[in-house]
């Protein structure tokens, strides 16, 4: 497996996970990539090298930090290491579970709606984030800025079949077809037509706005949601806060055919704490998990699960989820009840 801890918190939160997963003795090795980060790109104008697209390509997965600098953020930096690793991998499957691992962390007030349990499905190569649009007119007042919102029919189709294959009872599509009508027809079609492959699971349907409102009312409903680029972006991270924030949040972007996966934490190279040492490793520690399951070491995947719930249940946590132990202790703390 290659690792790519990245910039900011991400080297800190993979160092400490890695320290984690040493005492599982799973039959992995790590093959850390940790020249690939911002200052290579200030250095050469190149982070991800042939040579290190080669190195990954002969893993079996990727686990991935963060990536990100402030500094670069008119570059093409991340793009063309997160861009590229998407494409030459053909990611279009982005998985974001959210479960809640202790009841305090839940921001909802009503204990009976708090155990969240679901996953969002985000299509990750087209929708609003493809890169098609530009301005016309551009300096002038009549200046115009256009970004196309492109779904095709493979695209979603093959989003909305891998979401009935990971959901066990039901799956919910949200979209907005209300307004937007030519994507909101294409999805409407592709969804009933991936239903009917699938008639054991339920099929539902809700528009972005009010599943919003009932991911916040009562999460508790939901299994499987799919939906596109923008809307997963942003129903995920809701999501995410009703399981206890971004540092507990794991995420994977994957190719279902190749079997090939890239596994990252939802959160970003978080800037204001990155070199603190306070970061909050349990994410990758989940995002871990998560790379274990798909690799079918189940057992390694869950004792990792139960030993992140044992240190929550403890108060042996970063401060971002009230507790007052550094990354690295937080990571200890997981150790010690693997
Ligand atoms: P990027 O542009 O790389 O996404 P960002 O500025 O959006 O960076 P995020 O990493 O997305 O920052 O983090 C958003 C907020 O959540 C920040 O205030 C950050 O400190 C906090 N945060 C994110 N990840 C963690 C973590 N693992 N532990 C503690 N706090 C975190
Ligand atoms: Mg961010």
């Amino acid at each position: 497996m290659t690792v790519l801890p990245g910039d900011g918190i991400g080297p800190e939160v993979v160092e400490a996970t890695l320290s984690t997963l040493d005492a599982l003795d799973a039959p992995l090795s790590f093959d850390v990539l940790d020249h690939v980060n911002a200052s290579a790109y200030r250095r050469s104008g190149h982070a991800l090298t042939d040579g290190d697209l080669a190195r990954i390509t002969s893993g079996s997965a990727v686990l991935l930090g963060a990536f990100g600098d402030p500094a670069l953020e008119d570059t093409d930096y991340v793009r063309s290491v997160l861009l590229r690793l998407r494409l030459e991998f053909d990611l279009y499957a982005n998985y974001r579970p959210a479960r809640l691992w202790q009841d305090r962390l839940s921001p909802l007030r009503d204990p009976s709606k708090r155990a969240v349990d679901c996953v969002i499905v985000r299509e990750n190569t087209e929708g609003l984030y493809s890169g098609v649009g530009g301005a016309l007119r551009a300096a002038t007042p009549w200046e115009t800025a256009v970004d196309a919102d492109i779904s095709t029919y493979h695209g979603v189709s093959r989003i909305i079949d891998f979401a009935f294959s990971v959901a066990a009872e039901k799956v919910c599509m949200v979209d907005k077809a209300n307004a937007v009508r030519s994507g909101g027809s294409l999805w409407q079609r592709c969804w009933r037509e991936a239903a009917e492959r699938h008639p054991d699971k339920r099929a539902s349907h809700l528009y972005v706005d009010t599943a919003a409102m009932k991911l916040v009312t009562d999460p508790t409903e939901f299994e499987v949601v799919v939906t596109n680029n923008s809307y997963g972006d942003i129903l995920s991270d809701l999501t995410a806060a009703l399981a206890g924030g971004l540092g507990l949040a794991a995420s994977a972007s994957l190719n279902p055919e190749t079997g090939f996966g890239l596994y990252e934490p939802v959160h970003g190279t978080a800037p204001d704490i990155a070199g603190k040492g306070i970061a909050n490793p349990l994410a990758t520690v989940l995002t871990a998990a998560l790379l274990y399951e798909r690799l079918e070491l189940t057992a390694e995947a869950d004792a990792l699960r139960r030993a992140v719930t044992a240190a929550i249940a403890k108060g042996r946590v970063t401060p971002d989820l009230g507790g007052d132990l550094s990354t690295r202790e937080a990571a200890a703390a997981v150790r010690a009840e693997l």
